[in-house]
């Protein structure tokens, strides 16, 4: 299974982007990749689905919430629409989005061509933070039951001294004469090819736009400072291997107050002693002696939750399961439990006392050691057989 792209990365977006950009981003994919505009490309109608499934996760609040705590987990295997009856007239989908406000769409798709970019992007000046990243390990009980972990992280924060604006006094805060605030500086090149001009990050301010006359001595007038603390986390039960939670805001500090960034907990899965996991199912395997199977018994399973004990059926088959129903682990999202198989292999010894083998040879020609499977034992030795 290819693993499903970042539904932000797929529209183009940032995390916190707006419901508005989200659609503006998803209009401009929608327009790029739709069928109709395709005809034959397979790889556009993939990126077109994959637009509309993001679109449709990340438009929806709810959705979009889970999303963003849980990833692709969060809102499950199928979440985006089902184009099985055709993609929809491409008109439609643009309608549906924008209320049939963008008059001038019915007329083709000639004039789209500067749309795109003619949003509003005046350089603003929001900072956002930088994410903090962070490994957590869970043991399956904790898995089964979610649990708070506390989380130790050094993260940047607003200086105490200046406040976060890099400065005491507001006054020292100047526009950059090198650019005239805009951050970038124009550079006109005369070559034989004619005049070119290109922009590049102005050195004086570093892009900034402003010049801080007499920084901060505390933070040297980036306006952030150092800090550890302790996080508290509250992970959820049902987490997986590599699943990766999002907290809002308790990333790095951004500069000039701006938006801070998240802090991105990866799930790290501690290996369980005796049990094995797939997807919500634990898997145990117990071995079992010759006789044990023969004349069944009871046996002990390590469950998440204690100790349990099971049955050891008389006549048991060595590669027989047996399922304890709902003693896996739970969806992340709710929803339902897995069960705990048990797998019995049995036994054979290599090494016989000398009574031992008298007895056994004594009973090598008994009726009821001669293999005779049942109707049952022989579709279970060919479920056993299809498995290689
Ligand atoms: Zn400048
Ligand atoms: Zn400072």
């Amino acid at each position: 299974m290819a693993e499903k792209r970042d539904y932000y990365e797929v529209l183009g977006v940032g995390r916190d982007a707006t419901l508005d950009e989200i659609k503006k981003a998803y209009r401009k994919k929608a327009i790029q990749y739709h069928p109709d505009k395709n005809p034959g490309n397979k790889e556009a109608e993939e990126k077109f689905k994959e637009a509309a499934e993001a679109y449709s996760v990340l438009s929806d609040p709810d959705k979009r919430a889970k999303y963003d705590r849980f990833g692709h987990a969060g809102v499950g295997s199928q979440p985006g629409p089902d184009f099985s009856g055709g993609f929809g007239d491409l008109n439609d989908i643009l309608n549906n989005l924008f209320g049939g406000g963008f008059g001038g769409f019915s007329g083709g798709f000639g004039g789209f061509g500067g749309f795109g970019g003619s949003g509003t992007r005046e350089r603003q000046r929001v900072y956002r933070g930088r994410d903090i990243r962070v490994r957590v390990k869970m043991t399956l009980e904790e898995i089964a039951r979610g649990a708070e972990k506390e989380i130790s992280i050094e993260k940047l924060v607003p200086c105490t001294e200046c406040g976060g604006k890099g400065t005491r006094n507001a006054a020292d805060i100047k526009t950059c004469p090198a650019c005239n605030g805009t951050g970038q500086v124009k550079r006109v090149m005369n070559s034989f090819l004619g005049q070119t001009v290109s922009y590049s990050t102005c050195q004086q301010c570093g892009g900034e736009g402003k010049i801080i006359s007499n920084p901060c001595h505390k933070c040297g007038g980036t306006g952030l400072e150092r800090h550890r603390e302790t996080v508290k986390v509250n992970i959820p039960a049902g987490v997986e291997n590599g699943m990766q939670l999002t907290i809002r805001g308790e990333g790095h500090a951004a500069k000039n107050n701006g938006v801070p960034g998240d802090l991105l907990v990866l799930i790290e899965e501690v290996e369980h002693a005796e049990l094995k996991r797939d997807g919500n199912n634990l898997m145990y395997t117990k071995i079992i002696s010759v006789i044990d199977a023969i004349l069944g018994t009871e046996v002990e399973v390590p469950c998440l939750d204690g100790r349990y004990k099971v049955k050891v059926e008389p006549g048991t088959q060595s590669g027989t399961v047996v399922r304890l129903k709902g003693r896996g682990l739970p969806t992340v999202n709710g929803g339902n439990t897995g069960d705990l198989y048990v797998k019995y292999i049995v036994w054979v010894p290599k090494k016989l006392s000398r009574e031992d083998r008298e007895m056994l040879e004594r009973m090598r020609g008994s009726d009821s050691f001669r293999p005779n499977p049942s109707k049952e034992d022989r579709s279970f030795f060919d479920r056993l057989r299809n498995m290689f």
